[in-house]
């Protein structure tokens, strides 16, 4: 690892990637977060006589190549840095995923941990993980039994949990007294608490704390449910596509349009590579938005958006109850 950076961006294995592809020009592409660790990346490959890219655009999950920008710019290789692959579909370009693994002393929160869920009664607790921090979850397995509990991490997929992938969650609650997730920010381990009907709790390695979700879980059900009964009102629907590579559900949507029309409502098609209350303000004539894309996006910006905007599943309920 670099000593520059925290996280592993496996510069030697990229390098070599690079040299065995004969590439001279590459685009790099990272979540905001770790776009300030790239410069040892760059510097490294700028001296074996590379042109290095890297995309300012923001980059929110394996789902959002920038594979045609690289198309574009001639480039041989896209270096896609903290995701996993996650598009079904050939990239438009050769890309190396890399997980960027973020290594700490995790025996504090370990502790920590342990003392948590003793304090809470649980005595049998799963594990899971987002890609950052999946590789810890050993030390946490050995570091929890050790203290006399009982640990569970789901065989298939060792714990590792998307945004919109929490299937290492669902497929252990039924036998587990809670879940704790190991990963910063709420973000993951809330797409968790909004899957499993378990207390769901954070390890966060950046804070070096435990903390419950329970808060943030009721506050956010209150506005999907409330996103839902008012867009029963709606009389204009606005039907989002997404464009990025991974989140494009033309069909979906279509089909949506269809059955909203079937109850009397309009319906009209967008197409948005961004998505957010600032460029879907601009559309006045529309009462509610139904995103198609990332189901995340409504789920955790309601409160900023100034009308009903439902992913996927709420349209589903939607349409049940209109
Ligand atoms: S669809 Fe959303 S939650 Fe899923 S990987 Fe992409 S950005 Fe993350």
């Amino acid at each position: 690892m670099s000593n520059l950076t925290p996280y592993n961006f496996e510069v030697e294995k990229i390098i070599n990637e690079v040299r065995s592809r004969g590439a001279k020009t590459v685009l790099v592409q990272a979540p905001d977060g770790l776009k300030p660790y790239l410069k040892d990346l760059w510097m490294k490959l700028s001296s074996v006589g590379v042109t290095v890219y890297i995309s300012t655009d923001p980059c929110y999950g394996g789902c959002d190549l920038a594979d045609g920008i690289g198309r574009k710019l001639g480039a041989e290789m896209l270096i896609h840095i903290g995701h996993n692959k996650f598009v079904k579909t050939k990239e438009e370009v050769p890309t190396l995923y890399i997980p960027a693994t973020y290594s700490v002393d995790i025996s504090g929160l370990v502790g920590k941990s342990v003392e948590f869920l003793k304090d809470r009664g649980i005595r049998k607790v799963g594990l899971v993980a987002s890609l950052q921090h999946v590789h810890s979850l050993r030390g946490f397995v050995e570091g929890l039994k050790s203290n006399g509990l009982d640990v569970v991490v789901d065989d298939a997929t060792g714990g590792l949990v998307l945004g919109c992938d929490v299937e290492a969650a669902k497929r252990i609650a039924g036998s587990v007294d809670a879940i704790l997730h190991v990963g910063g920010g709420d973000f993951h381990a809330l797409g968790v608490a909004l899957s499993v009907d378990l207390p769901v709790y954070i390890a966060d390695p950046y804070r070096g704390e435990v903390r419950d979700l329970e808060k943030l879980k009721r506050k956010i059900l209150a506005r999907r449910w409330w996103a839902v009964q008012e867009a029963r009102n709606a009389k204009v629907f606005g039907l989002i596509v997404v464009a990025k590579t991974g989140q494009f559900y033309k069909d979906y949507a279509l089909l949506i349009k269809k059955e909203l029309e079937a109850k009397g409502r309009k319906a009209v098609m967008l197409v948005a590579d961004e998505v957010n209350w600032e460029r879907l303000s601009t559309i006045t004539f529309v009462d509610s938005f139904i995103i198609t894309g990332c189901p995340r996006i409504s789920v955790d910006n309601q409160e900023i958006f100034g009308k009903p905007v439902l992913n996927g599943e709420d349209a589903k309920e939607l349409l049940k109850v209109m």
